[in-house]
């Protein structure tokens, strides 16, 4: 049985594995692209296969089933990748679905499943992210005729390709969803670390994400005394710092992460003192006083540290989402499974986005994640074992048998 099912998740993975590949191993499956087409269509002929009924919404994602049924078991995730990406993250847990939608069938298991495959769930092309969950659940923070602006990486916008494919910015919010559950894999390394072969989300953390401009002033670097310098590049150093202690205070208190993802320097010449410089901070975590707390700290010291130095220091928040919280009695549910089987298990917050954020407000939403190696994810590295997959899809149908 087992072994049936490793080489049915090998062959999943098969039919998926060249689509958007590059040279150096890795994949581009970007949202709303031709990648991302054959990736469903690869979907919709695996779930053919099975005998399933396929099914596309307005936003083009497209669903699998064995039966109709009123009220589903949405398991679902995505099938695009960032640039240079891997070839788990999202694919993982639709193969999973399809595995459970083919035990269902193999044993004759009324289970009403419903497998989804959603489209555009990274910001790569659009600077959106769960783009298709995030549509039909009418869970997206931009507006229609904001969603129609966005440009993608070859400068169409999302309004146009939305029109030539059919689509919709404004598609009906879906129903029939009696729960919604999905595996991923962790796209960190604590599973990894802890031995533990899977976690049981508990939490999937909020990003608040500015952006800090400074400006000093550009002066030659031999002419100006060290004493008369407005040197923006030192002022960024120390925010760097400072952000990454306020990082570490607040992990030790509730596992939030604290990030200066981007620094351009400016004029970013060897004799010219740093007169510009600009920061993008990335904060995350699974509480709402430690995200205003990160918030609060973060910005006292871009000022003090930018008046001290006399630079001006310009703040734009680029966004901002609530943490979101599984459902408890899934996570009971899903850990007791976990436990039944023999298959180690912790309960965890997700430090990265999910589409299982935009059902949770609206449906119970659990998530399963399997650790992946050395914890690298968005990146041609990232791997994980058919094994992982296939006990986050015993954990799965554990808990989903169990609760028929
Ligand atoms: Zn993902």
């Amino acid at each position: 049985m087992e072994h049936s099912d490793l080489a049915y998740l090998g062959r999943l993975f098969d039919t998926f594995y060249e689509v958007g590949a590059l040279p150096d191993g890795g994949v581009t499956r970007l949202g709303y692209t031709e990648a991302e087409d054959e990736m469903h269509r690869r979907f919709t002929a695996l779930a053919k296969e099975l005998g399933c009924a396929v099914e596309t919404d307005l936003a083009g994602n497209t669903y699998a089933y064995l039966a109709p049924a009123d009220e589903y078991i949405l398991i679902g995730s995505h099938l695009d990748s960032v640039i240079e990406g891997g070839r788990y993250d999202g694919v993982a847990g639709v193969m999973a679905g399809l595995l459970l939608l083919k035990r269902a069938r193999d044993e004759r298991c009324l289970l009403p499943l419903k497998v989804a495959a959603f489209r555009c769930e990274e910001s790569s092309n659009f600077g959106c992210c769960t783009m298709g969950s995030g549509l039909v659940t009418h869970q997206l923070k931009e507006g229609p005729e904001q969603l129609a602006r966005l440009t993608g990486k070859n400068g169409v916008t999302l309004g146009d390709v939305f029109a030539r494919r059919g689509l919709s910015l404004t598609p009906p919010r879906i129903t029939g969803v009696r729960a919604y559950l999905e595996l991923h894999i962790e796209q960190g390394k604590v599973l990894e670390e802890t031995n533990t072969r899977v976690g049981v989300v508990s939490t999937i953390a909020g990003p608040r994400r500015w952006k800090l401009q400074l400006k000093g002033l550009a002066e030659h670097s031999g002419a100006t005394p060290m004493s008369m310098r407005q040197d923006a590049l030192c002022a960024a150093a120390e925010i760097v710092l400072a952000v990454e202690q306020i990082g570490r205070r607040e992990a030790a208190l509730c596992e939030s992460v604290a990030t200066v993802g981007v620094l351009q320097n400016s004029p970013n010449a060897l004799n010219v003192v740093p007169g510009a410089a600009e920061l993008g901070i990335d904060l995350r975590g699974s509480r709402l006083d430690s995200l205003d707390r990160m918030e609060q700290d973060t910005l006292s010291a871009a000022r003090e540290i930018c008046q001290r130095r006399n630079i001006s220091l310009t703040e734009s928040k680029l966004s901002e989402l609530d943490p979101v919280s599984m459902d408890p009695s899934l996570q009971q549910g899903l850990m007791a499974a976990a436990d039944r089987l023999g298959i180690s298990c912790r309960n965890m917050p997700s430090g990265a986005g999910h589409d299982a954020m935009a059902f949770a407000p609206l449906f119970p939403t659990g998530m399963v994640f399997i650790p992946c190696e050395k914890g690298i994810s968005h990146n041609p590295m990232e791997s994980t074992s058919l094994l992982s997959i296939l006990d986050g899809a015993d954990v799965l149908w554990a808990y989903l048998t169990a609760t028929r």
